[in-house]
C-alpha cells in the first residue's frame, strides 16, 4: 500500500476552502492509502500566534480531523511538535536548500508581505524544509494539497532528487520522491470577498471565508454578502466572472450536484435563491461535523488518538531520520 502525508496548519479555524482542497480528499483517500494526516503547529509559528490560541486551534483542529470522518483505525492522526524528528530532519533539509531556491517561493512572498508585528522570521523563508522534512519522514509517495502548495511540491521532489544524488551510496535510493495530488475542482477557493485571491484562514477579513466552525446565521450572512457581479446569471465562468464561479465550485464541492446541474438547475433564476440553496447546503455539510467536533473536545479520546498518532508516527518517522543522519554524517554510526 502506498503512503499518504497531508498537513494543515493550526493557524486558524480550517474554511471551507480547506475542507474542499484538503480535507475532503484526506477522507477519501483513506480506505487505499497508509495515511498520516498531521496538525502542523511547527509552521503556524512562522507568523506570530498567541499562544493559548494556538494550542486551542491545535486541538480544535485534530478534532475536526475527525470529524470530518478520517478514521484513526485506517490514519494515523498526530501534532508536528509531538514528533522531534520533523525539526531535526528540516535542519539537515535546510542545510541543503539554497537561500535563492526559497525567496522564489511565492507563498514566502505573498507572507513575507503580509507580516508587519516583529518583521519576517526566518521560519517563514524556511517553511518549504520543513514541509519537505515533513513529507519525507513518513517515505510518501502522494500529498494531497490544494493548488497552492504545487510549487512546494515542486521543490521537495527536488530536494529528493539533489539528496538522494549527493548521498547514495553503492546506487542505493535513501529517500522517496513524492507525487502531488490536486483535487481537479476545488483546488483554489477564492475568498468571498476578493473571488480573485486564495481563501485563507488567515484573513483579516473574516467576511471572505467560511469558517467550518461558523454558526449557520453566520454562513448565512457570509454567503449572501458574497461579491458577484451585475450580470445576475448563474454561469460558470472562472475568468471573466470569478464570484459566482467561485460560489458554484463550492456548491458542487459541498453537494452531490455537479457544476452542469447546477447551471441548469439556475437557469433563469437569480443569485438570491442560488445564494440561499447554497448556504443550506453548507449549514447541512458543517452542523453535523461541528456537532462531532465539540463532543471530540471534551472526550479523553481525542488525547489518546494523539497520544498514539505521535508514537506511530514517531517509529516511522526516527528510521528516515537515522538514515539522513548517516547519509550526511552526523553523530556516531546507527
Ligand atoms: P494560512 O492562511 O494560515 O496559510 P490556509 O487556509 O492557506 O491558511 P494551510 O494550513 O496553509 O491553510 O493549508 C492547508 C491545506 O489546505 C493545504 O493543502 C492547502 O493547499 C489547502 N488550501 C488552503 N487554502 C485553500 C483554498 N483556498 N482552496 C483549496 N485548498 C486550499
Ligand atoms: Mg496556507
Amino acid at each position: 500500500m502506498e503512503t499518504i502525508f497531508s498537513g494543515i496548519q493550526p493557524s486558524g479555524i480550517p474554511t471551507i476552502g480547506n475542507y474542499v482542497g484538503a480535507l475532503k480528499q484526506f477522507v477519501e483517500l483513506q480506505d487505499d492509502y497508509h495515511c498520516f494526516f498531521c496538525v502542523v503547529d511547527e509552521h503556524a509559528i512562522t507568523v506570530p500566534q498567541d499562544r493559548l490560541k494556538l494550542r486551542q486551534q491545535t486541538l480544535g483542529l485534530a478534532a475536526l480531523y475527525l470529524a470530518v470522518g478520517i478514521d484513526p483505525n485506517k490514519s494515523i492522526i498526530f501534532i508536528q511538535s509531538e514528533v522531534p524528528a520533523h525539526a531535526e530532519a528540516a535542519w539537515i533539509v535546510q542545510c541543503n536548500t539554497s537561500i535563492g531556491e526559497l525567496e522564489r517561493m511565492t507563498q514566502f512572498k505573498d507572507k513575507s508581505q503580509k507580516t508587519q508585528r516583529g518583521g519576517v522570521s526566518a521560519g517563514l523563508l524556511t517553511y518549504p524544509p520543513l514541509m519537505i522534512a515533513d513529507i519525507i519522514l513518513y517515505n510518501t509517495n502522494l500529498v494531497p494539497v490544494g493548488e497552492d502548495q504545487k510549487q512546494h511540491l515542486e521543490l521537495t521532489r527536488d530536494f529528493v532528487q539533489r539528496f538522494n544524488n549527493r548521498y547514495a551510496q553503492k546506487g542505493q535510493e535513501i529517500l522517496v520522491t513524492p507525487e502531488v495530488k490536486i483535487p481537479k475542482r476545488g483546488a483554489r477557493i477564492m475568498s468571498l470577498q476578493e473571488p480573485t485571491k486564495k481563501m485563507s484562514k488567515s484573513d483579516s477579513n473574516p467576511k471572505g471565508f467560511i469558517s467550518m466552525l461558523d454558526e449557520p446565521n453566520v454562513i448565512r450572512k457570509k454567503i449572501k454578502s458574497a461579491v458577484t457581479d451585475s450580470i445576475g446569471t448563474i454561469e460558470y465562468d472562472p475568468t471573466n466572472r470569478p464570484g459566482i464561479s467561485n460560489l458554484l465550485t463550492i456548491y458542487e464541492a459541498v453537494s452531490d450536484y455537479s457544476i452542469d446541474e447546477l447551471v441548469t438547475k439556475y437557469e433563469g433564476k437569480g443569485y438570491g435563491e442560488f445564494k440561499n440553496d447554497l448556504a443550506e447546503a453548507v449549514v447541512a455539510l458543517l452542523e453535523p461535523i461541528q456537532i462531532r467536533q465539540k463532543e471530540l473536545l471534551e472526550s479523553e479520546e481525542l488525547h489518546r488518538i494523539l497520544d498514539e498518532g505521535a508514537e506511530k508516527a514517531q517509529q516511522v518517522a526516527n528510521k528516515t531520520l537515522t538514515k539522513m543522519q548517516n547519509a550526511v554524517g552526523l553523530g556516531r554510526k546507527k
